[in-house]
């Protein structure tokens, strides 16, 4: 404070201001202790449903909770049964939106429910969904087996098809006029290649009138929410399974979805009457994890850059798909890599030389690192893109991703780098020793 100013301190403090980072906000952020016995830690609020102070109190709440009339300025929606509100999910919600900037967020039990209510809600009997392929295969079974029996329409782009190519895609259906929805899942997996948020953004723009907006929803899972912001490159909706990064423990299934207040507001509702919403003792845990969020992170990204270069000198690896190895000799890719993303992640997947029978001796030989499927955890887990998490993908399909029986994904976690080196180093050996 300036010496000369006679300024009482009380005043002073109050006026001071930073805003401060996610990571320094994650132990606290829309947390009342006074409202908790003065416990640091936000309880498991493991109820089902909530004391009213008055009959005119919970009149009062339900005319919120259904819209009946607007919230009065300061007015904070009032609890009032586990699968409309609860306090760890409402503080969960809050302190996810701040990584993305999102306006408003709702959680839900799994990743699967957080996109299977999005898509629900914004689509229509007679709609057009236009996906980015390949997407993650329960998604893709969604959209296949479930979207499809309500008669809504779906067609699917490509990572080397060009906004030109992808506008001609749709007029050729003979349903530009049914569009209502462009999905995008980028970084694509296993393999990493990468769809242009923005580019996308711009065909919905074109594409919507007066009457009618297209969305476009991004599933964020391999990036988010630290590398990846697709609210701010322009999209409506981002999506997690946050089993992955978020949870990031191997212990708890969840999802999330972030958006505007009008966009989560609908989305709410619906997981109202689904009844997916995540339960407290998942909210609770996932407070947790996001604690550790960041330095998780960023030390599985550095890990995984190590990781990678590793990889690429070996003379049993064919071929590594990395983001950091995206070069400027494939333009549209690296100009999508230094547009929309602050690192290379921690997914890595490479061809080993041979096929199925060399790709499983390395898996079975590892000693570290998890054979399972999932990412982003604290663990390293390795897997078999073409027999486990793809194996629902059509042949043909398979063959235009590159998604081979010689192709193994990783998913890099906290370990020490030079044991995990190790680790692929004795299983390789034991490949090449047949
Ligand atoms: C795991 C995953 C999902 C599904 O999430 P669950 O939490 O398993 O329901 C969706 N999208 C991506 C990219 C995923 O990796």
């Amino acid at each position: 404070m300036p010496r000369n100013v006679t300024f009482p301190l009380k005043a002073y403090n109050r006026m001071k201001k930073r805003d401060f980072h996610p990571e320094s906000l994650m132990m606290s952020y829309g947390y009342k202790p006074e409202l908790s016995e003065g416990a640091l830690k936000c309880p498991i609020f493991q109820t089902s449903t909530f004391v009213f102070k008055s009959a005119e109190e919970g009149k009062s709440f339900f005319e919120v909770a259904y819209m009946h009339r607007e919230k009065r300025p300061q007015e904070e929606v009032g609890l009032i049964y586990s699968r409309l509100n609860n306090p760890d999910l409402e503080i969960l919600e809050d302190r996810l939106t701040l990584w993305d900037k999102a306006e408003d967020c709702a959680v839900f039990e799994s990743g699967m429910s957080a996109i299977s209510t999005v898509l629900l809600e914004f689509l229509n009997p007679g709609d057009l969904l236009l996906y980015s392929s390949p997407v993650y295969g329960g998604t893709h079974h969604f959209i296949h087996h479930v979207l499809t029996k309500f008669g809504i329409n779906i067609l699917c782009f490509t990572a080397d098809q060009s906004k030109d190519e992808i506008i001609e895609l749709i007029e050729c259906s003979g349903l530009s006029n049914n569009l209502a929805m462009i999905y995008i899942e980028t970084p694509a997996n296993p393999t990493n290649s990468l769809i242009d948020i923005e580019s996308s953004k711009s065909i919905a723009v074109e594409l919507s009138n007066e009457n009618k907006e297209i969305l476009v929803a991004v599933d964020n899972t391999f990036m988010g929410p630290l590398w990846q912001h697709p609210l701010q490159l322009g999209a409506d909706i981002v999506l997690y399974s946050a089993t992955k990064y978020i949870g990031g423990h191997s212990d708890v299934i969840a999802g999330a979805c972030m958006g505007s207040k009008e966009i989560i507001a609908r989305i709410k509702t619906l997981r109202t009457f689904l009844g997916n919403m995540a339960g407290p003792w998942t909210g609770w845990l996932l407070m947790r994890s996001l604690e550790t969020l960041k330095p998780r992170m960023e030390l599985q990204a550095a890990n995984a850059a190590r990781v990678a270069t590793y990889l690429i000198q070996h003379l049993l690896i064919e071929k590594v798909y990395y983001l950091g190895f995206i070069t400027e000799e494939n333009p549209a890719q690296y100009n999508i890599y230094k547009k929309q993303y602050e690192s290379a992640g921690a997914m890595i997947s490479f061809d080993i030389i041979g096929g199925e029978k060399e790709a499983f001796t390395f898996l079975n030989n590892l000693k570290l690192i998890k054979l399972a499927v999932s990412l982003g955890s604290t663990e390293s887990l390795a897997e078999h893109p073409a027999s486990m998490t793809h194996v629902d993908i059509s042949p043909d399909e398979r063959k235009v991703h590159s998604i081979s029986e010689k192709l193994i994904r990783l998913s890099i976690g906290v370990e020490n780098v030079d044991d995990l080196i190790w680790d692929i180093e004795q299983a390789l050996a034991e490949v090449k020793m047949g």
